[in-house]
């Protein structure tokens, strides 16, 4: 069936109020609420996002930048490409973040440009197999692959989730940690091609555990600079 027929019998409705026409409807889209940039050590207000000085750590993550906070329509946008695989959403969401972005404090992204890329990756969160095969897609890849695209950056499956780790959603802060501690390792995609400084990519911030796991990971590979990237905080 061509497109126009399906719009017709299954009109796209926007995740946010359901107003027939696109996904994400402009409202929506302006609904969106800015998240204040923190350092992703403390959680502080840090300008650009950047880890304060005092909170750098060898192996830790070298700033955080999130598009927006994780409620509603931003929030429903994320749940619907997740759990309803409205794989359109993720290229939406990637176009808003990266106007976002140049918009607003765009420490990171100026300084990929002033480096013209070279050295930079993008690197998903990776999900267990198990999840990403009865899901069908794993949803951090898909945003990582679109945003690597958009911006001339490589792609590089460079981490793998090696055992099962029960949902974070229902822990605390320090069983998250221990939840999801030696849950990755390096992948041999990675060790091939390894690069300087990586966009590490997931969809939403909670207390940061599973970025900070994956960033202490990728500098014991010989990573120098770790920006994690989310869609929401
Ligand atoms: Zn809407
Ligand atoms: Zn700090």
């Amino acid at each position: 069936m061509t497109n126009w027929i399906l719009d017709i019998l299954f009109p796209k409705k926007c995740v946010g109020c359901g107003k027939e026409g696109s996904y994400f409807c402009q409202n929506c889209i302006r609904d969106i609420k800015q998240t204040d940039l923190v350092c992703p050590r403390c959680e502080r207000l840090a300008v650009g996002g950047q880890t304060h000085p005092v909170c750098r750590r060898k192996y830790g993550l070298d700033g955080l930048w999130s598009l927006g906070i994780y409620q509603d329509s931003l929030r429903s946008a994320i749940q619907q490409l997740k759990y309803k695989g409205i794989k359109d959403l993720a290229e939406i969401l990637m176009d808003i973040t990266i106007e976002y972005w140049a918009k607003y404090q765009p420490f990171v992204l100026d300084q990929i440009k002033k480096d013209q890329g070279v050295g930079w990756v993008v690197i998903p969160v990776p999900l267990y197999w198990w999840r990403a095969n009865s899901r069908g897609f794993n949803q951090s890849s898909l945003i990582g692959q679109i945003l690597s695209k958009k911006l001339g950056l490589g792609y590089c499956d460079g981490l793998k989730r090696i055992r099962y780790t029960r949902s974070q959603a229902k822990l605390k802060g320090k069983q998250r940690k221990q939840n999801i501690s030696g849950a990755f390792e390096i992948s041999s995609d990675y060790t091939l091609s390894p690069k300087p400084y990586t966009l590490l990519i997931d969809d939403v911030w909670t207390t940061g555990s599973t970025l900070r796991e994956c960033c202490w990971i990728l500098k014991r590979a010989g990573a120098k600079k770790v920006w994690a990237i989310t869609l929401a905080r």
